[in-house]
């Protein structure tokens, strides 16, 4: 994959840099058959340093997961060689099984089936807490 140029697939642009690799592993990119390219450190005159994840497929993405880990960033969909798409994004209110709780005292640390919800409780401080127990959870 030419890693500048995209022909079919998603750009996630803009992360703010270091965050990349969180993103990838919560969008569950490894589990992705095609190429995918994380590129850090990326000289941006906006932001300093940003970093970019190019996806050679056209793969959903789950815009909250992008939206929780930096809602700054943008999504650019691309079709036979064109942006077709330039989406930004908002912070969810709600995050369902996304991250896990990491009191172990939590209902969902012991009940294996309760589902993992978090919900925003700060915006302008960027904070999700534990629906059950209200801890706060690591970007
Ligand atoms: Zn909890």
């Amino acid at each position: 994959m030419n890693v500048d140029s995209i022909s079919n697939g998603v750009v996630i642009d803009h992360i703010r840099a270091g965050l990349a690799f969180r993103l990838y592993n919560l969008l569950d990119l490894d589990n992705l058959d095609c190429p995918v390219a994380i590129i850090k450190n990326v000289a941006s005159k906006k932001m300093g340093k940003k970093d970019i994840i190019k996806i050679d497929s056209q793969t959903p993405i789950d815009f909250d997961v992008v939206g929780f880990v930096d809602p700054n960033a943008t999504i650019n969909v691309i079709k036979d060689g064109v942006l077709v798409e330039k989406l930004s994004i908002d912070m969810p209110e709600k995050l369902t099984n996304v991250i896990k709780c990491k009191n172990p005292r939590c209902i969902t640390t012991v009940e294996q089936e309760i589902e993992h919800v978090f919900i925003l409780s700060e915006e302008d401080e960027k904070v999700y807490r534990c629906l059950y127990c209200e801890t706060k959870a690591d970007i």
